[in-house]
């Protein structure tokens, strides 16, 4: 399972298949991660900075945070797409094709001005989430897609 935590200024990722429960967030801002609640991440229960560094302890690698920057990620389904937005300026997108039961990841490209603010990363997780409740099969062709939904990933900054 793949899910973002979004408040004004950062967004939590959280993927439970990396997630072996060592609770170092938990210990680390026990307001914001807790599993006795649904969702079990609140990222407006504390401060930026105490969320920040909780997700830091984590350590599997399950859960990670970006900045918003202000960018806003919409999904328009009808398109088969997620869409970034920075103002009324769309300046990012995650496409799939949809057949049957099954979403396929087929490009994630955010305009080169916008890089390394995390944005690709949100535009995926956001396709994946829907998918995901959607109970949709999601193939991941688009390489980056693919990167952020393996096993492990290494830099997932674009
Ligand atoms: S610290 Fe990471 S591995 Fe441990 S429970 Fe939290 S998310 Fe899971």
């Amino acid at each position: 399972m793949h899910r973002s935590y979004v408040n004004d200024d950062i967004t939590v990722f959280w993927d439970s298949d990396r997630c072996f429960h060592a609770k170092k967030c938990i210990h680390g801002a026990p307001s914001v991660f807790d599993r006795n609640k649904r969702p079990w991440i609140d990222v407006n229960a504390a401060p930026n900075p105490r969320i920040w560094q909780a997700v830091s302890q984590c350590p599997s690698g399950a859960l990670s945070c970006v900045y918003n920057h202000g960018i806003r990620i919409d999904f328009n389904e009808s398109e088969c797409r997620s869409i970034a937005y920075d103002g009324d300026a769309e300046i990012g997108e995650c496409c799939y094709r949809a057949a049957d039961d099954t979403w396929t990841i087929v490009h994630t490209g955010v305009s080169p001005a916008y890089g390394g603010k995390g944005i690709a990363k949100r535009l995926v997780f956001r396709v994946t989430e829907e998918a995901e409740r959607r109970k949709k099969q999601l193939v991941p062709v688009c390489s980056y897609a693919a990167k952020v939904l393996a096993p492990r990933d290494s830099d997932m900054s674009n």
